[in-house]
């Protein structure tokens, strides 16, 4: 039986991940399943999987979940100490799925005890990638990407040398305002860049992908990765979803991964690899589908893709600056401080403000800076918004 552990199971990705534990589950024995704040679906699944642990982020929820576990046999933890407990629990399979730069300390403490690490979370490479690397390779452990762009490149790189690459292509959706005027941008809602034309997220990661946010995100990701340089990593607007990454070899050819929008097929590879299982997965008809179509994104209309090329020129702790002032806009935007253009002008001035900060930006990259360069991109970012007149 394989030992597997899920945070951020309440989520999308960990309930995606669930469904196919579920699929098969005499064959794991499920050690800790986490949650942000949603106390009855994580006891629910706690139960149903037979979890050693369960642990709540949200210290004051500790009391509900410990009722709603009373002789279940499943441990009742809260908080962030106990979010940390719970990756060091020994596991052979852990699934990253936390949302933002939480995911970070209970990701380095499961490589720490040497599982192998699939990382939806991609927060954790662009705010600690060499970090998170270093670690697995300290201790023999292996991160396998699940976002389903990098899991495509991985995919297209197998039996391949990593030197014979000359580009890498990610698609992008276009997110939900693909077609819309750039001037109607402005005043965009935040309910109308929560839904998402193609895949069914969580809703931080929809607005990002309106945003094109998740696609810079995903720039930075591919750059710590796979090690490839910003000039070999390009973005393709694909409206339909289905080809998710391109691999381009010196010899002029070029490797595509195509697959439904369900992220259980990024989820499975890594779940088996590197065997190959059979998914609950939509076969794709293509004579049906007929036509693939490709753009090149807009800069003007997605200035988010600008700035991770500039994070990845600069290197160092930028990328920790880039994510927490990303959040900070982000949740500005939601709480309906500033409109859906303003996110990426707070950005690009927190950007302004601390890069050229070297000993912040250049800073050993350990758990301390880390966190430093994180606080400095939020705190600057919140306190741009504060100044900000939303109309
Ligand atoms: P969701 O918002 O659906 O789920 C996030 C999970 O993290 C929930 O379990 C939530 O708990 C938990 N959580 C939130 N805040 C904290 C915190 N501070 N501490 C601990 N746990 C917390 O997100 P998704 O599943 O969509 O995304 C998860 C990660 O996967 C993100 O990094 C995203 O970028 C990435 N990803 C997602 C894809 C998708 O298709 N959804 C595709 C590719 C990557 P609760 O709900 O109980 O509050």
């Amino acid at each position: 039986m394989r030992r597997i552990s899920i945070f951020g199971a309440t989520g999308s990705i960990g309930q995606s991940t669930l469904d196919l534990i579920g699929r098969a589950p005499e064959a794991y024995e499920v050690v800790a399943l986490t949650g942000g704040a949603n106390v009855a679906q994580l006891a629910a699944d706690a139960k149903r999987f037979s979890a050693q642990v369960a642990v709540i982020a949200d210290e004051a929820l500790l009391p509900e979940l410990r009722a709603a576990l009373e002789g279940s046999g499943t441990e009742a933890a809260a908080g962030q100490a106990a979010l940390i407990e719970a990756a060091a629990r020994p596991a052979d399979w852990v699934m990253s799925a936390i949302v933002g730069a939480a995911g970070l300390e209970p990701g380095l403490k499961a490589l720490e005890q040497g599982a192998t690490l699939a990382l939806a979370n991609k927060e954790s490479l662009v705010t600690a990638g060499k970090l998170l690397l270093k670690t697995a390779e300290q201790y023999g452990a292996q991160v396998l990407p699940v976002d389903s762009e990098h899991s495509a490149v991985f995919q297209a790189l197998v039996g391949e040398d990593i030197a014979a690459v000359e580009r890498v292509i990610i698609t992008a959706s276009g997110g939900a305002f693909r077609d819309w005027p750039m001037e109607k941008l402005a005043k965009a809602t935040v309910a109308e860049a929560s839904s998402h034309p193609n895949w069914d997220m969580g809703q931080r990661i929809t607005i990002d992908s309106a945003s094109m946010f998740n696609k810079a995100l995903e720039l930075i990701e591919t750059h710590e990765y796979f090690g490839v340089s910003s000039e070999q990593i390009e973005v393709l607007v694909h409206p339909q979803s289905l080809v998710h990454a391109l691999v381009g070899f010196q010899d002029g050819g070029l490797m595509a991964h195509l697959g439904a929008p369900d992220m259980r097929h990024a989820i499975g590879y890594a779940l088996h690899y590197p065997t190959r299982e059979k998914l609950p997965v939509e076969r794709l008809d293509l004579a049906r589908i007929g036509q693939l179509d490709f753009i090149a994104p807009d800069a003007a209309r997605y200035p988010a893709l600008e700035l991770a090329y500039r994070v990845m020129h600069e290197g160092g702790l930028s990328g920790a600056v880039f994510n927490a002032a990303k959040d900070a806009a982000l949740d500005g935007f939601i709480e309906g401080k500033i409109g859906f253009l303003q996110m990426a002008e707070v950005v690009e001035r927190v950007l302004d403000l601390l890069l050229p900060d070297d000993g912040l930006i250049n800073a050993p990259m350990n758990l301390d800076n880390v966190r430093r360069a994180t606080h400095l991109g939020q705190s600057s970012a919140e306190r741009l918004i504060r100044g900000i007149d939303k109309t």
